[in-house]
């Protein structure tokens, strides 16, 4: 009798779990949800996110702490009304696993070598030439359909991290990229850390000093991950340059400056999951504090610590593209627009940028 009277009050319980399983449901299930009714549908296109990372099959640091939550992190990302992602290529071998990825599910991928991977160049069996060449034939091969590469890079210059490739070996890796944009006439994803000035001028010397380079087959391109100043962002888009934020474009005050200077025809939105993380240390605190519970709900569902993994949770520390939804909201607060307008613009700036057709992102 006890156990049974158990039993009764149990079930319920677990029908409910059942119904609402992120994995399970699917939207015209979740219609009986107040989040789902709440939740007006703004949508979005993360443009960086490093999927290839091994955190998203549960191994950190080269030890497996978790179980593979691919798909239940995808499954987060299509709630908060993620439509499409791109998938960054960091180098030669991540490019090609990038676009086996984006192949597999249907998103996009950039093909290129990251400024602190750069010394592969040299490194490779070859040398430079040899790499660039591999580069450029993985480009060729994979410029049509679903999955296919949309941007080169990522590529540019990092200061900070100069233990990795010198400022020498970082300029003429990134210098040599730069062809690729202008033989496929695809836009570029850079990259740009303390090195504005060197960063400019390359680009300029390239033929990218105007019209994000069109006079020499260029198609633009997106400055992602964006950390400089005002006059930085405001020169980069003179010059033709789209520019993307994340949760490390909004962690100081003088973040916050830079990121209301970007025009919103000129902005991207991203995560670069799984860095970037918005956290409560950062500027954007007050801002994300407005967030309604339902979208709070959607773009920073509860998450546990790896050792306590729950299938179905997102990791803590661990950024997901769900969280692309947050960088909207405080962009539009600092923008003073509406939400909507902010999200629609990003999104058609995207399609605009990479020549994605609508069909291939709804
Ligand atoms: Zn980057």
């Amino acid at each position: 009798m006890h156990v049974n009277q158990k039993l009764t009050r149990r079930l319920p319980i677990i029908a409910r779990y059942n119904y609402y399983h992120p994995l399970r449901s699917r939207p015209r299930q979740m219609t009986t949800t107040s989040a789902t009714l709440e939740a007006p549908s703004y949508r979005f296109i993360d443009i960086a996110v490093n999927l290839t990372d091994p955190v998203f099959r549960g191994t950190y640091h080269g030890k497996k702490k978790h179980d593979d939550d691919m798909d239940s992190m995808l499954e987060r990302a299509r709630k908060a009304g993620l439509k499409s992602m791109i998938i960054t290529g960091t180098s030669l071998q991540e490019s090609r696993d990038a676009l086996s990825l984006a192949r597999e599910l249907g998103f996009f991928c950039t093909v290129g070598c990251h400024p602190t991977r750069s010394a592969e160049f040299d490194q490779f069996k070859g040398g430079a030439d040899a790499y660039l060449l591999a580069l450029d034939k993985l480009v060729a091969s994979n410029l049509n359909g679903k999955g296919r590469a949309v941007a080169i890079g990522e590529c540019g210059l990092d200061y900070d991290r100069l233990r990795f490739a010198t400022q020498e070996v970082q300029q003429r890796h990134f210098r040599s990229q730069l062809s690729l944009a202008k033989k496929y006439h695809l836009p570029l994803f850079l990259h740009s850390r303390a090195a504005h000035a060197d960063f400019v001028r390359i680009l300029r010397e390239e033929g990218f000093g105007e019209d994000g380079g069109k006079a020499m087959g260029g198609k633009g391109g997106v400055v992602h991950s964006f950390t400089g100043s005002t006059e930085e962002v405001a020169e980069l888009m003179d010059m033709g340059f789209y520019i993307s934020v994340n949760g490390c474009s909004l962690k100081t005050e003088e973040n916050l400056q830079t990121a209301k200077a970007i025009r919103s025809d000129r902005i991207l939105l991203e995560t670069d999951a799984p860095w970037c993380s918005m956290t409560g240390g950062h500027a954007s605190k007050h801002h994300l504090a407005l967030l309604s519970p339902t979208l709070k709900e959607l773009y920073f569902p509860p998450s546990t610590k790896p050792e306590n993994f729950t299938l179905g949770k997102p990791v803590k520390g661990r950024n997901e593209p769900s969280a692309v939804g947050g960088v909207a909201w405080v962009i539009h607060q600092l923008h003073d627009i509406a939400l909507e307008t902010l999200t629609e613009t990003a999104f058609k700036n995207t399609t605009d940028l990479f020549a994605l057709e609508i069909d291939e992102v709804l």
